[in-house]
């Protein structure tokens, strides 16, 4: 075992707290890794808060991870001591089933492992990035390219993958006329790579308080949601749209300015059921899902795709002993666009 400082949640109600956690002993297919940078996502404060259920106690979250690696076991050979690499939402899966053998391991049909508050194949609770240190099996293990800022890049194993899946399965490209729903951590990397394939970007936003920042990051129009000349004015003229909102929206209100064979995807989580008229569907053949994170392969590709088209996600550098004020402007919305901890800062 390896003790290494992190910071972790006592328990859902009291502030994290610098502390120390055990990392395996190296398996042949481990790799360790010292970790860089460790971003806040907005599902770190949902789960050490137990939003989304019990969780087991002292928890430390993080997954958007990058570091580099420095050892490495004996049957390795996807990394070498000394790369560049990063770890996002999952850390495993069962490698057995349809969907990771479809090499789609985010949809296992066990449950992937995440990355923290998840059940480890030894039977531990996973531990998250809010640390100096971390062992992940190598082919969860993801190759950052040299180009992207390391100081920038942990966001794009969460936000960037997140948004970057979707985008990639239902074709935003050339031609393709993409609408994102609320301008976050989420919303700004999707309006970055929706523009960067070349899709015609629309923000749509409750007001226009970011829309200099928003046209900035390669949005070609802006709205505001709470203007309702937006929803009349827009009606039937979008191919997909990425609502990147957490609370409950008037989907049918959304839904209707979709075009033919429109889609629009979810990738907010609002803890509510959310209501929908069937009647909204029928109109444009118009299709409604939802995307979890992406797959490993898919992941890579996206890092691949960011380093080429010269895209990083726009940060805000911490150090750790600022986390609990983070996760309040993050509560807040009061960050642009995602808050990374400097992990040397966990020693
Ligand atoms: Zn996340
Ligand atoms: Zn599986």
């Amino acid at each position: 075992m390896l003790t290494v400082n992190a910071y972790a949640a006592p328990s859902a109600t009291e502030p994290l707290v610098k502390t120390t956690i055990e990392r395996r002993d190296l398996g042949p297919n481990d790799v360790l890794i010292e970790i860089a940078y460790s971003g806040i996502c907005h599902s770190d404060i949902h789960t050490v808060r137990g939003d989304w259920g019990p969780q087991q106690y002292p928890l430390t979250v993080g997954h958007e991870i990058v570091g580099t690696v420095t050892e490495v076991g004996s049957d390795v050979t996807l990394h070498q001591v000394g790369d560049r690499v990063g770890v996002g939402c999952m850390v495993n899966s069962c490698r057995e089933c349809e969907n990771c053998l479809a090499g789609q391991q985010q949809y296992c049909l066990k449950g992937n492992t995440g990355t923290y508050a998840s059940v480890d194949r030894d039977g531990t609770i996973t531990q998250g990035g809010y640390s100096t240190h971390v062992v992940v099996v190598e082919d969860f293990v993801l190759r950052v390219p040299e180009s992207i800022p390391f100081e920038k890049a942990a966001p794009l194993l969460c936000a960037g993958i997140t948004t970057y899946s979707p985008l990639s399965h239902w074709n935003a490209g050339p031609g393709k006329r993409v609408a994102v729903v609320g301008l976050g951590g989420l919303g700004h990397m999707a309006v970055k790579i929706a523009h960067a394939m070349g899709a015609e970007v629309t923000v749509l936003s409750q007001t226009l308080s970011k829309k200099d920042d928003g046209l900035k990051l390669g949005a070609d129009h802006y709205y505001a949601t709470k203007d309702e000349a937006t929803f009349r004015d827009l009606k039937n003229s979008f191919d997909l749209i990425i609502n990147t909102v957490s609370a409950v929206i008037d989907l049918d209100a959304y839904l209707s300015l979709l075009a033919l064979d429109g889609t629009m995807v979810n990738v907010g989580a609002p803890g509510q059921a959310l209501p929908l008229h069937v009647f909204t569907l029928f109109g444009n053949r118009r299709s409604f899902a939802g995307s979890g994170i992406g797959s490993i392969g898919e992941t890579q590709e996206m890092l691949d795709f960011c380093a080429e088209h010269g895209i990083a996600p726009e940060t805000e550098l911490i150090s750790a002993d600022y986390i609990n004020e983070a996760y309040e402007r993050v509560l807040n919305s009061d960050v642009r666009y995602r808050f990374v901890i400097d992990a040397s800062t966990f020693a």
